[in-house]
């Protein structure tokens, strides 16, 4: 077997640091010398990322960030890639690793308190019994191109609405939750918030679908797994995949998932490999002719420093 070329690291962890915005320089700093790429985000509560790089690059970084004792927890998930996933680095502050927007104290500290952490196999089991719920806790674009069968999803554009969509969980109290994510940090907040709102028996899928998928081969899991970097979306399920994505233009079932190439729209939508090229990756007609728009080149993924600072918790 060929090693690979690349590795991918997604990670977070929920650690106090002090001097965070010092830290996240620091850190920049170390990220360049070593030669990694990717986005990472520094919050009071934490460290959030992915990175990717050689085998060697990702080794010294895993080995320095698990050298801190503060981090020393941190669980990354690691892909092999032939390519880098990103094209620079970037480290930012944050006032949250996950931006759930909730003010004055209201704030969920996962450290504290937070769902029951399951593994793959576990939730295989657990899922499987009758007074149990998957609650899937990730955006709208994102369940559209995968999700677990029989998972509930909310119509939310952004993790910070959830909080409001608790409301509409109340008839699923006294059975057991289980909630899941891309990587599982935001289920560490979700969940916790869940509990927080009298929702009594709550598990949540540790390392979220990257890990399952790793772990048991993906069973269950129906469509694609968006992610954070341009792979755009990656294949989970190993066991008895399925395809639950139509193309946005012609209807055709497509795992491919791209952003409108119109960076004023940027509407994340399923489009197949067709309709991309006859569109030029943009989602309708007056995107396909706006001044602004990107060049299409078949992934429908554009390198943008800009994205951070408009969604927070778009690393894992
Ligand atoms: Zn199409
Ligand atoms: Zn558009």
């Amino acid at each position: 077997m060929n090693s690979p070329k690349y590795q991918i690291l997604l990670y977070y962890c929920y650690a106090k640091i002090e001097n965070a915005a010092e830290f996240a320089e620091t850190h920049l700093k170390f990220c360049k010398e070593l030669g990694i790429k990717g986005r990472i985000i520094v919050a009071d509560e934490g460290l959030n990322g992915t990175v990717s790089g050689t085998p060697e690059q990702c080794k010294i970084y895993m080995d320095t960030v698990h050298a801190d004792p503060r981090f020393a927890h941190t669980d990354f998930k690691v892909d092999a890639s032939d390519t880098h996933a990103f094209h620079k680095i970037f480290v930012r502050y944050k006032p949250e690793i996950v931006h759930l927007g909730l003010r004055n104290g209201n704030d969920v500290d996962p450290t504290v308190k937070t769902g029951k952490h399951i593994n793959g196999e576990e939730f295989l089991n657990l899922k499987e019994q009758d007074d149990v719920v998957v609650l899937d806790v990730r955006s709208n674009y994102e369940h559209m191109v995968g999700k677990f069968k029989n998972a509930i999803t909310l119509d939310i554009e952004n993790f910070r609405d959830f909080p409001q969509k608790i409301n509409e969980l109340e008839h699923l109290k006294g059975k057991k939750i289980i909630t899941y994510c891309t990587g599982g940090i935001k289920c560490e907040k979700a969940s916790a918030l869940l509990l927080e709102n009298g929702f009594e028996d709550v598990y949540q899928l540790h390392g979220g679908i990257i890990k399952y998928a790793q772990e048991t081969g993906g069973k269950d899991f129906e469509g694609v797994c968006y992610v954070f970097d341009n792979r755009v979306t990656v294949p989970v399920n190993k066991v008895n995949p399925v395809i639950i994505s139509k193309c946005h233009h012609c209807g055709t079932e497509t795992p491919r998932m791209v952003n409108c190439s119109n960076p004023e729209c940027n509407e994340h939508l399923p489009m197949c490999e067709n309709c991309g090229w006859e569109y030029e990756g943009a989602c309708s007609s007056s995107c396909k002719e706006h001044p602004r728009k990107r060049t299409y080149d078949g992934t429908g993924y554009y390198a943008k420093p800009g994205v951070l600072a408009d969604n927070s918790s778009c690393v894992v």
